[in-house]
């Protein structure tokens, strides 16, 4: 199955959070690598601190959603995410984008993912490797917002 994880950091050193991030996901039990966007830089949206580094990363995964989804919340733990109050700065954030095409509407966890279409920092890396998937109409709803893609 193919599946998408958004990735972002605000804290320490997080273009290296994000690249170190990436590499753990291709090496994932029962999953490979097979596609990573560019770091972007973005403001923070309903968050505090400095700029996110963001990018997407495609995989091929034959773990199911949830357990692909503790998956990611044990690289973020790992990766020393404390969370004092919702939206802090965050060291990493993974976010499971898509799954598939699946829908999936259970307590702890929504996929597409609720935000999805909302922000600039998961969709311009998301149409950097996978254009078919951000209509034109996604790219301009959010244009407003700050993001650039790190040189
Ligand atoms: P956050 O603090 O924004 O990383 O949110 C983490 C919480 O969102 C966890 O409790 C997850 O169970 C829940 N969640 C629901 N859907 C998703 C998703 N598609 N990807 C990641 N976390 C999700």
């Amino acid at each position: 199955m193919a599946a998408w994880i958004g990735l972002g950091a605000n804290l320490g050193d997080a273009p290296a959070a994000v690249r170190a991030a990436i590499d753990a996901l291709g090496a994932l039990p029962l999953t490979t690598l097979s596609a990573a966007s560019s770091l972007w830089t973005s403001a923070p949206v309903d968050a505090q601190g400095p700029d996110f580094v963001n990018a997407v990363a495609r995989i091929e995964t034959r773990l199911t959603a949830p357990d692909l989804l503790r998956e990611l919340q044990a690289l973020e733990s790992g990766a020393g995410r404390e969370r004092p109050y919702r939206n802090a700065p965050r060291t990493l954030d993974l976010d499971l984008l898509l799954y598939g095409a699946a829908h999936i509407d259970s307590p702890t966890l929504t996929v597409p993912h609720p935000r999805l279409w909302q922000r600039a920092f998961v969709l311009l890396p998301l149409h950097e490797i996978d254009p078919a998937r951000v209509p034109e109409a996604a790219l301009l709803a959010v244009a407003g917002q700050r993001i650039a893609r790190r040189p």
